[in-house]
């Protein structure tokens, strides 16, 4: 039996679990265990896998019995302090101070859940300790104000004052309830759902939530918030002893509770259609009705018809020309249609929704859907979409990019999705099965078949229709008040004295300041606490066929992740600019085989992704000279790496570039998007054109994406007639210069075999190596306005460490953290009053001030000089740094994907940064100290009067900082 095996069955027996499974997950390459608590039953669920970033989630089964939004308020009041940590939000102050990459609280119809993560496990710990205190021993059921404040309460400020209700979850819901997405919602689950919890609004309905009694609010926290009920969840890599062990103190206070509150399945109801007028402001409602209907499909246990219908959604009402969609818009029969799913229920529905309708044309629109149907259903679906729809899903499905979600939380939420019903939590981590079966079923007729039984057979259906009125609001509010006026006129004298006298004692609660000692009590890092290594990110470097192949063999569920790098260290300034343009062009211009549109489709149906970009690269530290190169990222599923080699060799030697027209609007629209994205963030464009004239790498990015490249846009278009067709040819030979193995750098992340590897590197041309890279694109160093046709202002002001001598330090990054959120936000942001401000010193070694939608610019010019001085006023005082180290090394560490990943090392890899290089930078900001500080202070005052400045501003901001600005041009 292997070691770690051992060590968490030990783990588990010591802290009181008992271990009911431990399975192998073949296709995460997790191991799965369930455990329970033996004294109480609560069960626990541990992924172990390969992942450093931790995720714990506590969760319980809550089911509403009515529409007062009781689990919503509690959810929101458990984070409210407990018993350990009285504190008043000790959620906020866990974000300033610790390593979290996740915290929050999610209601769903039939759960709770209190999810947190972090990559160490100390500060994991920490978390975990705070969120068990949070949900078992919460402070709102001691303090009546936490559930006022969080809920409802009513507002009286005296005797003759007019009575209203306020709370954080009512005036949540109110804002809720005014979309008709919510009354379509809840109408749904109310008809679909007649016998079981589903029928109620978990979030609350407005009108509903002021019948909650703080009484019975505690008897819910009461019946559900139980450990005998609830589940713990773990997920990634850790040391499992202390967490167990924590837990496990956490529940040994509780007793055994019987209560399991089975959800009753549904039995398929076919009840009357829902009529609910709702509230719109529109002169013209002729065309405002909505019409929505939902059909319960299947169980939780049933994730392949969870796909199917995903899949079906995509296939009938995807985009414009998808056929139940189009056939709707086509009549005029309504202006939207959307087809979805509702899953992570104990019985999934699909839900239509048509917008924009007639009222006097209902039955026509129910009349057309049905007939759609049973023309597809009978004739049978493109075949071929339908395989390009489940590979797109598959796809996204393998490549878990969550959105800003860890993997952990989603895998928690998961696993709970089937076991919170008493199935098996390994069953939504497995999907690869029934992709293929969906694949297999595709020719036999499974998804014609599941049109006829769910859409047009099903007896278990709802309709619901909203028509709009404009009496509808003001008839609520004037109803509204005459309820509070009623409500206020039954009380006597003392009984309105009462509710004056809660709501000062609410204010008071409110604002009484937390006390010291509770502050201190919550549990922080120290520096010792953080360790001083961070895992290298794997990276083996061979070559292929003539191209260098960086390989990171990180776990990618069967997907490939490539990266061409195609190096252009010997352009010119003027084809950098030629080069920029290309990059916009590439995937979206008609090729040889190819037209736009059947471009556009191939690349959607047989990738997960083609995208393009221009990158520089140089060592830190490196001025005079830099590689330019341009990016191809292409990801794919593994059988599909034969189509990426063929689609991306069409693309990038076989584009057709002769149609001027097209040629033209792309260059137009280039022009234009950049025009305006100056408007929007010239605080980069000003740091662009400083850095410009600090280093080659500086200089050439200025001329992929600063103002100069705007320039040749403008002169492009201005003489295109005569230079048009030249354009196309230079374009063409470009990527025949450019697009060749001897100057390619192949980056693949994932667990690719070798020989595919190779067939990737020897599919283009061999071509020539560029010559040297040359060091001609660094420009002049000013302090130069740029002049925009708006009301904005923008500073920058900047420089190079190599301008003082210097190189990059970990407490240089320390540095420009205390400043951005110590001084410059005070002076720039509050007092100055610019929008944003900050300060980013790059381990490349460019530094630059800037801020952002500034009032004064030519005043945050000056304020930039005094950093330095106010670095050392703070280094002067007894400010204590650990926290901002702490958090430093929270942001310059985020949670990376496996593919963005492999694009780090890839990158660190063309800049020449070592692992070890990354380590020491991670030493320095831990070691950080004054001393360091006030060296960096004197490098920020040498940068200031030695670099240059950018002020990108109207008229009016430009004026203002004449004396600043040695030249000034028009944008
Ligand atoms: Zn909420």
């Amino acid at each position: 039996m292997d070691l770690k095996r051992q060590k968490t069955e030990q783990a588990a027996a010591a802290h009181g679990f008992v271990i009911d499974t431990r399975r192998e997950l073949p296709q995460t390459g997790a191991v799965l265990w369930q455990m329970h608590f033996a004294k109480n039953g609560a069960r626990l669920l541990w992924l172990e896998r390969g992942e450093e970033n931790k995720t714990f989630a506590a969760a319980f089964k809550t089911l509403p019995s009515d529409d007062t939004g009781v689990f919503h308020i509690l959810e929101h009041s458990l984070l409210c302090g407990s018993r350990k940590y009285p504190v008043s939000k000790p959620f906020v102050e866990m974000i300033k101070s610790s390593l979290q990459t996740f915290m929050n609280a999610f209601t769903f119809p039939d759960k709770t859940m209190y999810p947190v993560s972090s990559r160490n496990q100390k500060d994991f710990l920490n978390l975990v300790d705070v969120y068990l205190d949070a949900v078992l021993h919460p402070l709102c059921l001691e303090k009546e104000e936490i559930f006022r404040q969080e809920g409802w309460h009513y507002e009286l400020d005296s005797q003759e004052g007019e009575l209203s209700c306020n709370g954080v979850v009512y005036n949540e819901m109110k804002g809720m309830y005014a979309s008709p997405d919510t009354l379509i919602d809840s109408a749904l689950n109310r008809a679909l759902f007649p016998d079981n919890c589903y029928q109620f609004q978990s979030g609350g309905d407005p009108a509903c939530i002021p019948a909650l009694t703080y009484e019975e609010y505690k008897a819910q926290y009461r019946e559900y918030y139980h450990p005998s009920g609830a589940w713990f969840l773990l997920d990634g890599e850790m040391e499992i002893g202390p967490v167990l062990e924590k837990i496990g103190q956490a529940l040994s206070g509780f007793e055994p509770q019987q209560e399991d509150h089975p959800i009753p399945l549904q039995s398929p109801v076919h009840p009357d259609e829902t009529r609910l007028p709702y509230e719109t402001g529109e002169e013209d409602i002729a065309k405002k009705t909505i019409l929505a209907k939902g059909w319960v499909y299947g169980r939780y246990d049933e994730p392949e018809k969870d796909l199917a219908c995903q899949a079906l959604c995509e296939m009938l009402c995807g985009s414009n020309e998808a056929p139940l969609k189009k056939a709707l818009l086509e009549r005029g029969l309504a202006e939207n249609v959307e087809f979805s799913k509702v899953d992570g229920v104990q019985q999934p529905f699909a839900v239509l929704v048509v917008r924009n309708a007639a009222g006097d044309q209902e039955q026509e629109i129910w009349d057309t859907v049905r007939t759609v149907l049973e023309q597809l259903a009978a004739q049978g679906l493109d075949h071929r979409r339908l395989e390009a729809v489940i590979s797109r899903m598959e796809f996204r499905y393998r490549e878990k990019e969550t959105g800003g979600f860890p993997q952990g939380l989603v895998n928690c939420m998961k696993m709970l999705e089937s076991c919170l019903y008493g199935g098996d939590p390994a069953q939504n981590l497995c999907l690869g099965d029934a992709f293929l079966r969906l694949r297999e079923g595709i020719e036999g007729g499974y998804f014609e078949q599941f049109i006829r039984e769910n859409f047009l057979e099903n007896p278990h259906c709802a309709q619901v229709v909203l028509f709009p009125s404009r009496e509808l609001g003001e008839r609520k509010r004037k109803e509204e008040a005459e309820r509070f006026r009623r409500i206020k006129e039954s009380w006597s004298s003392q009984e309105r004295e009462q509710v004056i006298q809660k709501l000062a004692a609410l204010r008071a609660f409110q604002n009484r300041p937390d006390r010291p000692q509770d502050l201190a009590a919550l549990p922080v890092l120290s520096l010792a606490d953080i360790e001083e290594e961070t895992p290298d990110i794997p990276q083996q470097v061979t070559e292929e066929a003539g191209v260098r192949v960086l390989c990171h063999p990180l776990e990618t569920e069967g997907i490939a992740h490539l990266v061409w790098y195609f190096l252009a260290g010997d352009l010119t300034e003027e084809e950098l600019h030629l080069l920029s343009f290309l990059q916009t062009l590439l995937g979206q211009t008609r090729t040889a085989r190819f037209s736009v549109l059947e471009l556009a489709a191939s690349l959607e149906g047989e990738l997960g992704r083609f995208q393009t970009s221009v990158e520089v690269f140089a060592p830190r530290g490196e001025t005079a000279t830099c590689k330019p190169c341009f990016a191809v990222h292409v990801s794919a599923l593994e059988e599909k790496l034969e189509e990426a080699k063929e689609l991306t060799r069409e693309v990038l030697l076989d584009t057709d570039f002769g149609d001027l027209a097209y040629l033209r609007g792309r260059l137009r629209q280039l022009r234009l998007s950049l025009e305006q994205h100056v408007l929007m963030h010239g605080d980069s464009y000003a740091s662009l054109r400083i850095a410009a004239g600090c280093s080659a790498k500086g200089g050439a990015r200025e001329a992929l994406r600063g103002v100069s490249m705007l320039d040749w846009l403008r002169e492009m278009d201005s003489q295109f007639e005569e230079r048009g067709a030249e354009l196309a040819g230079r374009l063409k030979e470009l990527c025949r210069r450019l697009f060749v193995r001897r100057r390619a750098v192949l980056s693949v992340t994932g667990q690719i075999p070798g020989e595919k590897i190779a067939g990737l590197a020897s599919s283009l041309p061999e071509g020539e190596a560029p010559a040297e890279a040359a060091s001609w694109f660094r420009r002049r160093q000013v302090r130069e306005g740029i002049l925009v046709p708006a009301p904005v202002g923008f500073a920058g002001k900047g420089g190079h460490l190599a301008q003082c001598g210097a190189r990059y330090s970990g407490a240089m990054a320390v540095a420009a953290r205390i400043l951005s959120y110590g001084y410059l936000w005070n002076t720039v942001r509050v007092k100055g009053g610019a929008y944003g401000t900050r300060l980013a010193i790059t381990p490349g070694g460019d530094v630059a001030f800037t801020s952002f939608r500034d009032p004064s610019a030519a005043a945050s010019l000056a304020a930039f000089d005094k950093a330095g001085a106010s670095l050392r006023e703070l280094c002067a005082s007894g400010q204590e740094l650990t926290s901002y180290i702490i958090s430093t090394i929270a942001a310059t560490e985020p949670l990376l994907t496996a593919r963005q990943k492999g694009m780090q090392a890839a990158e660190d890899y063309m800049e020449q940064v070592t692992g070890q290089m990354r380590q020491r930078d991670r030493r320095q900001i831990l070691c950080t100290t004054k001393e360091d500080l006030e060296k960096v202070s004197r490098i920020l005052d040498e940068i200031c009067e030695k670099g240059g400045s950018c002020i990108v501003g109207g008229q009016e901001i430009l004026e203002a900082a004449d004396g600043a600005l040695s030249c000034r041009r028009d944008l």
